[in-house]
Formats: structure tokens, C-alpha cells, sequence
């Protein structure tokens, strides 16, 4: 366990222990159904309502605007497709090139279906054109849906403009915030938001439980149907464990959002200069302004990303190339695509992203690996040869 260096937090993150802690009675003793009558059943509803609260407090809400979920792509599609069935006059969603499958999927789905999709691009640093995205907006448009920050270069979009915006024009606003959440504060009370997406598993919470906040409101059509649950917005006997551990992960992410910051931060700021002044014909990805404080993407020219990880996986050194929804596949990120990163360097691009379990000695190793790795492949690839 300990020889593993995980810095792929952007794909999953460790259950933090005292989640673990909090949740475990839920799995043996506690197996109640919170919709139950008796007691045993109903003290299950009580952990129900505190973990509706410490989500709420991470994002500045009230605990009624919180819908749990199984996941975050479940909370982007019925955000999308709850909202499409309360205006069905309406035929366009306007969304960007960069999103997660878990956006884009249901939209080119919806496109199948006769909807019109809206795909915004981005220019090399990743960053939108907010002209472009309001000259966008028409009477038809029935929901913008734009990411709070991108998985894979961490780049963070001027969310609460483009929610201003939205209001201005009468539009449903939602926002993909699973990377964004724990990482950066967020305070939907004094935002336009009208809908957020987070994930436990992307905040040391166990996988298999999300969140869809709904602005009290916003009109949104269930788009589970089944019991009561979740005050009739969202069928399903709910994930009692997967509930508790969010709560507990939120109440911590709060705390540690100033760690994220400044030490987190520091630690992706020195692997990125050390790797930048180790390794040539290197380059990062992304708006190194406008970042998530964990991630950094990088490019390293005419090798592919697969054969780096490939590598640093001999030294326990876990981290992601593209997009792991898209890995398996020759093509390059489809992010880093939108961007224009040239074909040899989207090839060879490596996410790392870090956590608060990281440590200034793990990426002091990281950097002490990471040059030879480069240079083996360099000499061995027909491309670099070329040069
Ligand atoms: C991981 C991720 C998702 C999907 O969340 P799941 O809980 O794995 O379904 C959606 N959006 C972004 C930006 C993500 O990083």
C-alpha cells in the first residue's frame, strides 16, 4: 500500500479514514430503511438529515436544495434531462467541446432525438469566449450546462458570470462541479446557480453516491421515478452508507480547502517547476491562471502517455494520460483536442493530480524518476528520431 504514490486523485480519491469510521455501523449494525416506520428504521433517517446539512455547508445552500444521487453522472443527466421535460417547446442546450462524457454523452443522445447541441470551444489555454456563449443563448435554449473546472487540465471557468448571465436571459444554469467541489470554495447562496453536480468519490467520500443541488425554485422534472424518496425528486431506497460517508466527507473537505490551497497547491506547483526544468520539449495544458491547486497536465513531445505511465507504474507512480473514460482508445483527449494542442503532444500528455495525502517526498521521487522515463522513450521513438 505504502509503495504506491497515488496522484490520480482527479480519477478517484482515497476513502479518507474517518469517513470509513463514520460510515461502517450503516454497513453492519444500522441496516434499517430510513422510510420505515419503526425506530430502528427511523434513526437511520436522523444521520440522513445531518449528512443533507454538511453538504449543504460545503456548498453555501440550504439542506432542502440537496438531492443525493448514485453518482455525478447521474446528477448531470437528470439536471439535463429533468429541466428538458419541464420546457419542451424548447430544442437547444448549449454545453462546451471540453466537458465530461457525463455532459456530453446525454447531449449527443439528445441530439439523436431532434435537439439542437450547442458545443462552445475553448481557445489554447482552455479558456471559453463568454461572448461567443451569450450570443449563444436564444428563446430557444432550454439549459446551459458548463463545467465548473476540467478534469483533466484543472483549467476553472468564470462560472458565476456565465450563471449571471444565464439569470439575466431567463435560463437554467447548470454546472458540472465534481472537480471543482472540496477543491475550491463554493457558495451557492451567493451565486445564480441554478443546479451543481459533485461526487463523493472525487472528495475522499466512497464511490457510488452524488449529488445534485437544486436552487429552491428551479423547476426540474424527476427523472427516477419510484417512492418518495428525497422529497419525491429522486426514487430509490437511499444509499444510507454512501449518504453518511458524503456528509462526513464534506464536513472534512471544509476543513482542508485551505490546505488544498496553499500546501497542495505548493506540492503541484514544485512538481511542475522540477518536471519544466528536468525535461525538454515539455509544455503544461491549461490557463495556469485559472487552475484547480491539485492538477497539472503536461505534454511531453513525440512519446506516447500510455508507455510513460506504463513506466512509472514500475515505481508504484499512479497517474492518468487523456481521460480515463476515454482511455483504451488511440485517440487523443478530447480536451486537449478542443484546446489545439498539436497531435505529438496531445499524444504524450500525463494528468497528475494531487490530494491532501500527498507528500513533499513523494514528488521530490516523482521528479527523480520522471527524467530518465522521458528520455528512454525519447530514443526510442521514431518520432523524436525524426526530429
Ligand atoms: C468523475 C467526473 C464525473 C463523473 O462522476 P461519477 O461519480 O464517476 O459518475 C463527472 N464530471 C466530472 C468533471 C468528473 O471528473
Amino acid at each position: 500500500m505504502n509503495s504506491v504514490i497515488y496522484m490520480d486523485n482527479n480519477a478517484t480519491t482515497r476513502v479518507d479514514p474517518e469517513v470509513l469510521q463514520e460510515m461502517m455501523p450503516y454497513l453492519s449494525d444500522y441496516y434499517g430503511n430510513p422510510s420505515s416506520m419503526h425506530t430502528f428504521g427511523g434513526q437511520v433517517g436522523g444521520k440522513i438529515r445531518k449528512a443533507r446539512q454538511q453538504v449543504a455547508a460545503l456548498l453555501g445552500c440550504e439542506p432542502d436544495e440537496i438531492i443525493f444521487t448514485s453518482c455525478g453522472t447521474e446528477s448531470n443527466n437528470a439536471a439535463i434531462l429533468g429541466t428538458l421535460s419541464i420546457v419542451p417547446h424548447k430544442r437547444t442546450v448549449i454545453t462546451t467541446r471540453v466537458e465530461h462524457p457525463a455532459v456530453l454523452s446525454p447531449c449527443r443522445s439528445l441530439e439523436q432525438h431532434g435537439y439542437r447541441i450547442v458545443e462552445l470551444s475553448v481557445d489554447k489555454q482552455g479558456v471559453l469566449d463568454l461572448a461567443e456563449l451569450e450570443s449563444a443563448i436564444t428563446e430557444d435554449t432550454a439549459i446551459v450546462s458548463v463545467m465548473y473546472a476540467n478534469n483533466e487540465t484543472g483549467v476553472i471557468f468564470p462560472i458565476e458570470k456565465i450563471a449571471s448571465m444565464c439569470k439575466a436571459k431567463g435560463v437554467t444554469f447548470h454546472t458540472d462541479a465534481v472537480q471543482a467541489a472540496g477543491k475550491i470554495p463554493l457558495n451557492l447562496k451567493l451565486s445564480n446557480i441554478d443546479m451543481l453536480s459533485l461526487s463523493g468519490h472525487k472528495l475522499h467520500a466512497p464511490k457510488g453516491i452524488g449529488v445534485l443541488y437544486v436552487r429552491r425554485g428551479t423547476r426540474l422534472s424527476p427523472y427516477l421515478l419510484g417512492g418518495h424518496q428525497e422529497n419525491n425528486r429522486r426514487g430509490g431506497t437511499e444509499n444510507v452508507p454512501g449518504i453518511i460517508a458524503l456528509g462526513k466527507a464534506c464536513e472534512i473537505a471544509m476543513r482542508y480547502l485551505d490546505d488544498e490551497n496553499t500546501r497542495v497547491r505548493a506540492l503541484r506547483d514544485k512538481l511542475e517547476a522540477q518536471i519544466l526544468a528536468t525535461c525538454t520539449d515539455c509544455m503544461v495544458n491549461g490557463d495556469a491562471d485559472n487552475r484547480l491547486p491539485n492538477t497539472l497536465n503536461i505534454s511531453f513531445e513525440y512519446i506516447e502517455g500510455e508507455s510513460i505511465l506504463m513506466m512509472m507504474d514500475r515505481f508504484g507512480i499512479c497517474a492518468s494520460s487523456g481521460s480515463a473514460c476515454t482511455s483504451g482508445s488511440l485517440e487523443p483527449s478530447h480536451v486537449l483536442r478542443a484546446m489545439g494542442v498539436p497531435f505529438t503532444a496531445a499524444h504524450g500528455s500525463i494528468r497528475f493530480s494531487l490530494s491532501r495525502y500527498n507528500t513533499e517526498q513523494e514528488v521530490d521521487y516523482v521528479a527523480e524518476k520522471l527524467p530518465p522515463i522521458i528520455n528512454r522513450l525519447r530514443e526510442l521513438s521514431p518520432f523524436a528520431a525524426k526530429k
